[in-house]
């Protein structure tokens, strides 16, 4: 695996190299910093293709998303991409924010729409003077040459979408607007993935969409986070967990087996690379990684 911080995601891919990426967020305080930090260095010699930091609904931690993806940028041999949502934002302060990250070397930007204030599926209202649509943003960007791409995609679907194929269709809009490479939600099916990559294809949406993987660690925490986006974790998946219901240690493991086994389904279906929501710690995507036997 080789990354190189020159090449788009779509150049790297054309050369036949499977993107291996991981994402963070930006903490709220000292000592989530500190993890922070820690998980980035336990992570650094797996030679990730690149490292994307996530963009908050709101407050202080915003402007640490560009602290964190320049000292990245500066600090590491990682390639940052800076997430950037529409939420609360008029076009001018999109446009200042992409000046700050293109002077701090951040060319990779992830274009979201963002979730509306109230949470998923509440209703979306676009700020006076800003964008509606992540396609718009990506537009935005679109008109800085120097600037690399990437959008959302929903294994499921997006909670809001009319129907599937009408998802698909907005996928498009986001690939016609400019953006190279996809990363979807977290899959819970690999089925669902290879659907996603049948429906893109079908509207037209040619451009590389690497699969987010999230282990189940905690049966309760995941159970809440997919009831987010109204899914719901695979029966399949349940059987297998609900043994370890009171045994922390023995779940954690069967989620990391579970996760090593959606991986290798991915990749075997074609996927293009696998994308981790770290969520700052290392030691889970580090189990996965090696079960995976990814050379580095
Ligand atoms: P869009 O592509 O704009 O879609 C939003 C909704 O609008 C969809 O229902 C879509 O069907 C509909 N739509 C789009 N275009 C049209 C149109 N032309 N006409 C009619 N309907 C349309 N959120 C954050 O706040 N910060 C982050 O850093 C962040 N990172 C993420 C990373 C990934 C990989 C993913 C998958 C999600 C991330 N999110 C993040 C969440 C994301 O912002 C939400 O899921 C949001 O609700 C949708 O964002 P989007 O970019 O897909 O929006």
């Amino acid at each position: 695996m080789t990354h190189a911080r020159g090449l788009s995601m779509r150049e790297l891919l054309a050369r036949g190299d499977r993107s291996f990426s991981f994402e963070f967020f930006p903490p709220k305080d000292e000592a989530g910093e500190q993890q922070l930090w820690q998980a980035i260095t336990e992570l650094e010699p797996y030679a990730p293709t690149f490292v994307s930091v996530t963009y908050g609904a709101g407050g202080t931690t915003r402007d640490r998303t560009v602290a964190i993806t320049e000292r990245i940028a500066r600090e590491t041999s990682l390639l940052p991409v800076a997430h950037l949502t529409c939420v609360g934002h008029t076009t001018d302060e999109l446009d200042a924010i992409l000046d700050d990250l293109a002077s701090a070397g951040v060319q990779h930007i992830m274009a979201l729409r963002g979730d509306p204030p109230g949470g998923p599926g509440t209703p979306w209202t676009p700020t006076d003077g800003g964008l509606t649509y992540a396609s718009e943003l990506v537009s935005l960007i679109r008109r800085r040459p120097d600037m690399r791409i990437g959008v959302a995609a929903f294994p499921e679907g997006h909670v809001d979408a009319v129907d599937l194929e009408q998802d698909a269709r907005v996928l498009r809009d986001k690939y016609d607007a400019g953006a190279e490479f996809a990363v979807t939600d977290m899959v819970l099916r690999a089925s669902d993935y290879v659907a996603l990559l049948e429906r893109a294809e079908s509207a037209g949406a040619d451009l590389p969409i690497i699969p987010g993987i999230m282990p189940i660690l905690n049966l309760r925490s995941m159970e809440r986070m997919v009831e987010f986006s109204r899914r719901q974790l695979p029966q399949e998946v349940r059987d297998r967990l609900t043994p370890y219901a009171e045994d922390p240690q023995a779940l954690r493991a069967e989620g990391i087996a579970i996760a090593t086994e959606l991986c290798e389904a991915l990749l075997d279906a074609g996927a293009p690379g696998l994308h981790f929501y770290t969520l700052n710690r290392s030691k889970a995507t580090r189990e996965i990684f090696d079960n995976l036997r990814i050379t580095v």
